[in-house]
């Protein structure tokens, strides 16, 4: 991911903070405020979780910086999630309806017997944890 996601405005304060940050881009303060806020790498964090049964949950993300909410109904996101100190993802189809809610996107996943990350998805995730997230195709 670039810059290029950025308004023109936020772009042009990025490059002149650039002369007063080096040699740490103005990114790895941001990220200090607020880890969402990264232009390196699409990132959500998972604000809900809402069990739907007892092996399947609906998981109500926050995305950051890139996401631009017109994805169409059947489409699916790829979702990065930290587990032991390893990126683990997989893709979920997306459940929430841009038109509806231009904050927040949600998946449904279910916990698959033996399944390594659906069943980390459904039990091991709460509200506050960051992934990383893959723009829907297309
Ligand atoms: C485009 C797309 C959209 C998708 N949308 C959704 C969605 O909306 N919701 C959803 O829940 N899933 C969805 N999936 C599936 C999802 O991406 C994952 O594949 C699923 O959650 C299983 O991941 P896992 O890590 O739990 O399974 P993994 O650990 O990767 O295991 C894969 C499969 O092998 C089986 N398995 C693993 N270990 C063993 C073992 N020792 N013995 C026997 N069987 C074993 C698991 O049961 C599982 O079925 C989608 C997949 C794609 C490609």
């Amino acid at each position: 991911m670039t810059d290029a996601v950025l308004p023109k405005g936020l772009r042009r304060a990025r490059k002149a903070a650039a002369r007063f940050t080096t040699p740490l881009l103005p990114d790895d303060y941001l990220l200090l405020l607020n880890p969402l806020w990264s232009v390196r790498e699409l990132r959500g964090r998972v604000v809900k979780v809402v069990a739907e049964t007892a092996d399947a949950a609906t998981l109500v993300i926050r995305p950051g910086l890139g996401w631009s909410f017109d994805h169409r109904a059947g489409q699916y996101v790829g979702i990065g999630v930290e587990v032991e100190g390893r990126f683990h993802w997989r893709s979920y189809s997306l459940t929430s309806e841009p038109r509806r809610d231009r904050r927040h996107i949600s998946i449904t996943v279910k916990a698959m017997p033996e399944g390594f990350l659906s069943r980390h998805l459904v039990d091991g995730v709460g509200p506050g944890t960051v992934v990383r997230l893959a723009l829907p195709p297309g």
